[in-house]
C-alpha cells in the first residue's frame, strides 16, 4: 500500500485557526477538486503564489467502509440532488482534492466530435484543438492513465465483456488513473491504497510542494470587490471554524464545481443579470441493470468500473460497468421486506451493467425566498427514450448471456424481466420519468463559456463576463454535455486557463 504524500503535511486547517487571519497571494483558487488543484499547481510551478481555499477536509487514511466515507468524504452526505420530473441525486465530493476523491478513476477525453460543436456551433473558436491535445497528453501521462488491467475487473465487468464479445459487440478495458491498484473496488469512497490519482495524491502535492499555499475547512462566503470599482475583485472571506480568513489577491479563481460556482456567482450579485447564469445544467443522467447468473460473481470484488461499451455513442449512450458494494445496495432496489432479502442473499451471483446519456435536458438554478438555491432538472422525452433503449438492449444481451433474470431500474410490475419476450413487452410500455431509478454524477454548465455575455457566463479566457479579476474553472463552464466522463476534460481546461494567466501578466 502507498501512503499518504508527504508533502500533504504542509496542508493547514483552518478550523484550527486561533484567531481571524488575513494574508495576501497573487492567485487565490476557491475548490481543491479537478479544475482548482489543476490550476493551482500548473501557476504555482511558474512561481506565482497561489493559495488554494477548500471547504472540506483533509482525510489522511480511507477505509473500506462506503457508509462512513459518504459521511466524510460527500458533501451532505451524499445527500444532494435536482428536482423536477424525478428526484436525481447528484453525489459531489466535499473534501481536499474534491469529488475526484470518490469518483471511479475512468479518463476520457473531450470527444473530437463535442469539441467541434462547440467550434462551429458556438463560435468558440478559441478553443484550439492543438493546445488541448497537448493539455490531454500531460496529463495522463502525469496521472498514469492505463487501460484497465482485466486481473484486477470485478467479474461483473469481465462477464459483460465475455457476454458483448458473444454478441459480436466491441467493448474494452476503460482508461483509469490508478496506477498499482489492487482491484479493491472502492473508489467511490476513497482508495484505501492510494492508487487511484486523484487531486489529493497528484495535482496538489505538486502544487504544495512549488509553494502553494492550502487551506481544508475554509468555506468562501464572501467574494470580495475593490471599494471604489464594484466590478474588480481583489479576494474572499471564508469561514473557518470560529474564525475568519480574509485573502487578499488581484486574480480569484471559483472552481468551486458545477453547483456551487453559480450560487457564489449569485449570492454577490456577480453576473445577476447574465441569462446564462446557474442555466443549461446538464446531468448525464445515468442508472444500471442487475442480473441474476448461476455462478458465483462476487461483484464487489475487483473494480467495479472498468470496462465500456460505446457501440451506441453516436444515439447518445454510453454503456460502463459499475458495481454497488452490498452495504449500500439495498435501497435503490424495486424491492422491499422479504422479497428484497431473498435477492440480496443473492447478491454474490448478481453481475450489474450500467449507462449514462447525453443529455438533451437542461436543468437550473432557482433561488427561492429564505430558502437555499434548489437546482431544477426534468428528464425530456428524448431521454426517457434513449434511456429504455439502453435499458432493452442491456436487458437482451443479459438475458441471451444466460441470466436467469433481469432487474431494471424502472419501478414497475415489469422491472423484472426473465425472458426476450418480456423484454418485447418492456419495450411497448410508456414510463414517467418518476418510475425510474436515476442517478447523475457529472453535473455540468451552469456558467457556460460563451463568445459574450449574451451566450455565456464567462469568456473564452474563463474570466465572468463584466468582473475583472474572476475566473472560473470548474465542471460549470462546459459548455455542453460530453457524453463521457468530464475529469480530463475540465484539467485541461483548467491547465489552458494556467496558460492564458500567466501569458497575461
Ligand atoms: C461517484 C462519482 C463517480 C465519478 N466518476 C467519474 C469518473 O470515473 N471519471 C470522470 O471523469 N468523472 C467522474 N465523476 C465526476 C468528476 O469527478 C467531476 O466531474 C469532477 O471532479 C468535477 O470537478 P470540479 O473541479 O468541477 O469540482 P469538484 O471536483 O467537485 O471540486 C469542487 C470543490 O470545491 C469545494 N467547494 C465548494 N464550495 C466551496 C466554498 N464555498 N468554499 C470552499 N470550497 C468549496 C468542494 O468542497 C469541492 O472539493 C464522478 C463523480 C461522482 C460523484
Ligand atoms: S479499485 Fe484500485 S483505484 Fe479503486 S479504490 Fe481499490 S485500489 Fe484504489
Amino acid at each position: 500500500m502507498n501512503s499518504p504524500n508527504e508533502a500533504l503535511l504542509a496542508v493547514r486547517d483552518a478550523t484550527q485557526l486561533q484567531k481571524d487571519l488575513a494574508e495576501s497571494y497573487d492567485v487565490i483558487v476557491v475548490g481543491s477538486g479537478a479544475g482548482g488543484a489543476v490550476v493551482a499547481k500548473e501557476l504555482a510551478e511558474r512561481g506565482v503564489r497561489v493559495v488554494i481555499v477548500e471547504q472540506g477536509g483533509w482525510h489522511r487514511q480511507h477505509r473500506d467502509l462506503p457508509s462512513e466515507a459518504l459521511q466524510r468524504l460527500y458533501q451532505t452526505s451524499g445527500f444532494t440532488m435536482t428536482i423536477g420530473n424525478t428526484v436525481i441525486p447528484v453525489p459531489l465530493g466535499r473534501c481536499l482534492g474534491g469529488t475526484t476523491v470518490i469518483n471511479s478513476g475512468t479518463c476520457f477525453r473531450l470527444p473530437p466530435v463535442i469539441l467541434k460543436q462547440w467550434r462551429e456551433q458556438r463560435g468558440l473558436t478559441e478553443l484550439g484543438d492543438e493546445e488541448l491535445t497537448h493539455a490531454f497528453d500531460r496529463i495522463e501521462k502525469f496521472l498514469h492513465v492505463a487501460p484497465a488491467d482485466f486481473k484486477f475487473m470485478s467479474r461483473s465487468n469481465t462477464l459483460m465483456q465475455e457476454l458483448f464479445a458473444k454478441e459480436g459487440i466491441w467493448g474494452a478495458p476503460l482508461q483509469r488513473n490508478a496506477i498499482g491498484c489492487s482491484g479493491c473496488g472502492m473508489c467511490c469512497y476513497g482508495c484505501t491504497h492510494f492508487a487511484k490519482q486523484s487531486m489529493d495524491v497528484s495535482y496538489l502535492p505538486c502544487a504544495i510542494r512549488s509553494g502553494a499555499v492550502v487551506y481544508t475547512g475554509a468555506q468562501v462566503t464572501r467574494i470580495l470587490s475593490e471599494p471604489n470599482n464594484p466590478h474588480r475583485v481583489c479576494g474572499i472571506m471564508a469561514k473557518a471554524g470560529k474564525h475568519t480568513l480574509q485573502l487578499r489577491a488581484k486574480t480569484v479563481i471559483l472552481a468551486a464545481g458545477t453547483l456551487a460556482t453559480p450560487q457564489l456567482l449569485r449570492k454577490h450579485r456577480i453576473a445577476r443579470k447574465n441569462p446564462h447564469l446557474g442555466k443549461h445544467l446538464t446531468l448525464h443522467p445515468a442508472t444500471k441493470l442487475f442480473a441474476e447468473f448461476d455462478e458465483e460473481i462476487s461483484g464487489w470484488e475487483g473494480t467495479g468500473q472498468a470496462h465500456f461499451v460505446d457501440v451506441l455513442k453516436d444515439e447518445g449512450i454510453l454503456f460502463e460497468g459499475i458495481f454497488v458494494p452490498p452495504d449500500l445496495v439495498g435501497m435503490t432496489f424495486p424491492f422491499s421486506g422479504e422479497k428484497l432479502s431473498a435477492f440480496m442473499r443473492h447478491y454474490s451471483r448478481i453481475v450489474s451493467y450500467g449507462f449514462l446519456i447525453s443529455d438533451s435536458s437542461e436543468g437550473r438554478m432557482l433561488s427561492l425566498p429564505f430558502l437555499n438555491n434548489i437546482f431544477t432538472y426534468s428528464l425530456s422525452e428524448t431521454d426517457l427514450t434513449r434511456i429504455k433503449k439502453a435499458i432493452t438492449f442491456l436487458a437482451r444481451i443479459l438475458l441471451k448471456g444466460g441470466a436467469k433474470r433481469v432487474i431494471t431500474p424502472v419501478h414497475h410490475r415489469l422491472s423484472e424481466l426473465t425472458s426476450l419476450a418480456d423484454v418485447e413487452q418492456f419495450n411497448q410500455l410508456t414510463f414517467r420519468a418518476s418510475d425510474m431509478e436515476i442517478l447523475a454524477f457529472h453535473p455540468l454548465g451552469t456558467c457556460r463559456i460563451g463568445r459574450s455575455a449574451a451566450e455565456g457566463v464567462c469568456d473564452q479566457n474563463h474570466q465572468v463576463f463584466g468582473t475583472e479579476g474572476l475566473f472560473l474553472c470548474d465542471g460549470s463552464i462546459l459548455p455542453s454535455s460530453l457524453g463521457v466522463n468530464p475529469q480530463m476534460t475540465i484539467m485541461a481546461l483548467a491547465m489552458r486557463l494556467a496558460n492564458r494567466l500567466v501569458e497575461k501578466n
